[in-house]
This record gives C-alpha cells, structure tokens and sequence, in this order.
C-alpha cells in the first residue's frame, strides 16, 4: 500500500499472451505447473472479492496460490483463473484487535524477520523461509519450536476470507476464536482444516491463546523470540552402516521420542529430526535444534544425540554443535527449499505416529533405502508432541494432539522422465511401512493419520489406500463432518475445491 492507502498495484491480469505468463506459473513442485486463462495478482482484498465474483460469474474454476510451496496439485489442475496474493504481504501489529496482521502472500521467513525486529516475538512455524502463510497456517504449521510453544494455529487469533455465498457472490468475512463470534466455526476451519477449501484467507491475526485479555503491549502478546539458537547433527555414510546399526538407531530414536515428549518434559524444548536418504546418497543424519538460552542447552542436547546413537558401534563420519542468531538460523534462505530451483520435482507422503517404528516397518524401511542403485527417496522423522498436545483434539482442527514424531517419506528429481519410476518407489515404500493397515496410518495405538499440510492425493486413491478408511479420516479423523458443515455455510457452491479438500455434506 502507499501512503495514502490505495494498492501499490494491482489488480494485474496476466493472460498467456503476456511475457509475464510463464512465469507465473510454477510453484515449488515443478510436476504440477498451471495452464490458467489468467493469472490475476490482486494487492487488496476488495480485489480479491472482486476477481472471486468475476470468476465465479464466468463459470471459471478459481484457486488461490499464495507461497506456492503446495506439494499437491490444488493450484493447477483443471484451474482457469489462478490468484496470486503473493504481493500482499504486510506484517504488523493492530491495536484495535491487540494482536499481529499478516496478509496471505508474505512468506514465513518475512514473517519472522518482521515480528523479530519490530517487537522481539516470533510464531512457531515452519523451516522454510519460503513457504507462504496463506496455505500453512490454514493447513495446521509447526516447526522447530512447535514442541515448547504448540502448532501455529494455536495462535490464531482471528483470519479474513473473502467467500462465497449461493448468489455467487463473494465478500469478506472477519472470524475470531471468540466463542461468541458468530463466525466462530470458520475461525475454527482456518485452525488445520487445509488450503484451497473454504473461501481465500487475505489475512490471519495472531495472538498467543494464554495472553492476558487487558494486555496492551504488543511484545506480550506473542512468544518471545530466542535470541541464539543451537544446532547439532551427528552424520553416518551408508558406506560403514549396516542393517544392526540402522535397526539400533531407528529404536533408540522412537523410543526417545516416545520418552521425551511430555509438555512438562526438560526435553520439551529439543527439536529432533532423524533424515536417511537412499544408500546411494549422503547417509543418515540426526539432528537437533534448541534455544541456546534454555537452561542447559547444550547438555540437553549432548545427551539426546548420546542417548539415540547409544549402542550403535559405528564411529559417525562427523558431529557438530554450533550456535547462531536466531534470525540465520529461521529466515535466511540457506537450506530452504530441496533440490534445485530449475529441476524441483517432489512427492511427499506423511504419518503421525504416537509410537516409534516397529522392528517390521523398520525392516521394510532399510530395504527400501538399501535396495537399488540409485533413488531419491528420503526418510525424515520430526520431533512432535511437547506443548502441541496440550491442546484438546476437538479446540482447533488439527486433531493429531498426542504424536511424538512426524514422518515424510519424499523424493525430489529433476528429470521428468523420471516421475512414474520415483513416485511408485515411494509408493510402495509408504505402502510396505503401513502394510498392516491397508498401506496407510490409519489412527490406532501407533498411527494418527497424516498431515494435510503434507498433502498426498493417494490417500484418497483405493489403490494405495487399501484400509477402507477415507482420506479425511486419516487427515481430520472426527474432526471432518463440523469442517463439511462450515463447508456448507460458506462455500454452498464448492468453489474452492481439490482433491483433498472438504467436500460439502451428504
Ligand atoms: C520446502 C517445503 C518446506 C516445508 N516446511 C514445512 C514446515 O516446516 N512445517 C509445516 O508445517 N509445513 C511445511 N511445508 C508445507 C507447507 O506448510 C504447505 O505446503 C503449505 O500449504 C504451503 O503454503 P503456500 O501458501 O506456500 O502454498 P500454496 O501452494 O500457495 O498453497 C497450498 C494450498 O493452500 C491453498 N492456499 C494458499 N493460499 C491460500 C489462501 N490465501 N487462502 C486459502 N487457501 C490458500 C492453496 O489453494 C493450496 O491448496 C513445507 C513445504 C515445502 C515445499
């Protein structure tokens, strides 16, 4: 916005015969570029009302793209108008609803490097600078401070979505997490209940769930910042590994989580990861992340790395711990996305699970990486629990309230030629780890579904997902039918639609 107040730009409309059309057209995920009629970059959300009405009157199937870090097709298939709000990006505070504004179209590490410098705060989200928060907070968020501080959309306060109603006409609506909001339960579908499905999110509110009602200061408002933050990894190479020692460590890792993730546990601060890539690839790592400002950081996560290689008997290739400002660590784009930014094909598959991998899925795991000359499939195990299972399954609609890890099966390649061999393999890996049950983490003792953010079309698909179990259940588990209900009462015509998206009621 200028001075003023009218939009720096905008809106502009970008149709195929424009020199700005190719490049408006891939997100992350180069398997999925968009063939739309136009794109339209919109900077206000009167904009955006009006290209939803435009759209809608002309019959044209619209989607809404903000960070374009979707790992599904949502934004691209069958779309013929495609909404770009990356350019709505301010990040501030507003006094009138005490809590934080963030438009759509700014990214994570934005986000962070804004609410750090302004006021010293921060939210828990996720690792990747680049990822938008227009599609990452509807979706649930997290990251490596989701296991002292909760998911992200524990922090929202309140979101404006400009929806559609049965005369096809769109307008905004603000929702808050006050109970007597009569627009609660669309605040509450914007707490996990996925991108692309309810209406456009032109901004979200943040404010953390335990501030004081009368409190005033912004920097109270919000958790504080760390100010240095530690990281540690300890490497293997696949060349000195053997299947005793990946078996060791994929037990004292579960097992450490299974331990280690109480609110209350010192340990609640520690974000672990374990990531394995193919034996025709770097190896195995464990990693962790904390804030150095912890009491005994640095203990904390000597003994974790000790107690999860504890008889494993091969010397790793390296270990380190080093300790950065916070801000290189969350906003710098220094790992950021995978693979290259002009050969970026990626396909990911995730599992919630309360429990550690058994002795058979760990198996089946260490034959899929060993097996084969070359893949790109990788494992990556995440920290979970901590404060996020503070919070009730039913209070937002992210259910998965009692995980100690998340898991992502991915793999990135550049060659398209390659697609159909890299995704089966991955496939099929997922497929073998959940055999016994029906190739899918359906909830039980062990398994809680998987993660929308991680969207997976084949959950949906009766040739991978064999279980008789639905793909909402596995995302929203009892959570989905008040989600198809906020469905109906704004978005009646199922504008906003996916594969994966809520589907109206019966
Ligand atoms: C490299 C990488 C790292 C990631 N790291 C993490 C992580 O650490 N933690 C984590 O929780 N997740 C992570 N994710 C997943 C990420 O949170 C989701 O993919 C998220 O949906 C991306 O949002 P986006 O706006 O960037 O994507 P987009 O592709 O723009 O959108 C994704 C979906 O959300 C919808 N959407 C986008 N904007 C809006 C809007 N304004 N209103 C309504 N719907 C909208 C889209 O229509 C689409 O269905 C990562 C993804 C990638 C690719």
């Amino acid at each position: 916005m200028t001075d003023t107040g009218t939009p720096a730009f905008g809106p502009a409309t970008i149709t195929a015969d424009d020199p700005r059309y190719p490049s408006m057209l891939l997100g992350t995920n180069h398997r999925f570029p968009a063939r739309p009629d136009y794109v339209r970059v919109v900077t206000t959300t009167d904009q955006v009302a009006a290209a939803v009405t435009e759209a809608v009157a002309a019959g044209k199937r619209i989607a809404v793209r903000s960070g374009g870090h979707g790992f599904e097709d949502f934004t691209a298939h069958g779309v013929e108008v495609l909404l770009d709000m990356s350019e709505m990006t301010a990040v501030g505070y507003d006094a009138a609803r005490g809590a934080f504004s963030i438009e759509a179209g700014a990214t994570l590490g934005h986000v962070y490097r804004t609410l750090f410098k302004g006021w010293g705060v921060t939210i828990p989200g996720g690792e990747c600078p680049e990822v938008g928060v227009g599609g990452h907070i509807v979706g649930g968020g997290y990251g490596p401070l989701s296991r002292s501080l909760g998911a992200v959309v524990d922090y929202l306060y309140a979101v404006e979505v400009v929806v559609v109603g049965e005369d096809g006409l769109a307008r905004a609506v603000v929702a808050t997490r006050e109970p007597g909001d009569p627009h609660h339960d669309l605040w509450w579908a914007h707490t996990g209940g996925g991108g692309g499905t309810f209406g456009v999110v032109t901004r979200y509110w943040m404010r953390s769930p335990d501030a004081a009602p009368d409190a005033t200061d912004p920097a109270a408002l919000l958790p504080k910042a760390p100010s240095r933050w530690r990281s540690g990894m300890v490497v293997w190479p696949w060349e000195t590994m053997t299947e005793e020692a990946f078996n060791r460590l994929q037990s004292n890792f579960g097992a450490w989580f299974e331990r280690n993730s109480g609110a209350d546990s010192p340990y609640a601060p520690l974000a672990g990861y374990f990531h394995g890539t193919h034996r025709s690839g770097f190896g195995l790592t464990v990693g962790a992340h904390i804030d150095d400002d912890v009491a005994d950081a640095e203990k904390l996560m000597t003994t974790f790395f000790e107690e999860v290689s504890a008889g494993v008997e091969i010397p790793p290739l390296f270990q380190n711990q080093q300790v950065n400002p916070w801000l290189y660590f969350s906003s710098y784009p220094n790992w950021g996305d995978p693979g290259d930014p002009f050969t970026r094909r990626i396909k990911i598959k995730a599992a919630y699970l309360r429990k550690g991998y058994s002795p058979e899925q760990t198996a089946t795991l260490y034959r899929h990486l060993t097996t084969g000359d070359a893949s790109p499939v990788q494992l990556i195990l995440i920290g979970y629990g901590g404060r996020v299972n503070t919070t009730a399954p039913h209070a937002t609609a992210a259910a998965q309230r009692d995980s100690v890890l998340k898991a992502a099966f991915m793999s990135v390649w550049g060659d398209e030629g390659a697609d159909q061999a890299n995704i089966r393999e991955l496939r099929e890996m997922y497929r073998d780890v959940y055999a016994a049950t029906g190739g899918v983490p359906v909830p039980n003792e062990a398994n809680d579904g998987s993660y929308i953010n991680y969207a997976d079309g084949d959950l949906a698909d009766p040739e991978w997902n064999t279980s008789g179990v639905p793909w909402h259940t596995l995302y929203y588990k009892d959570n989905y039918p008040r989600l198809q209900r906020v469905k109906k009462a704004y978005d009646p015509r199922d504008v906003f639609r996916h594969k994966l998206s809520v589907r109206l009621p019966g």
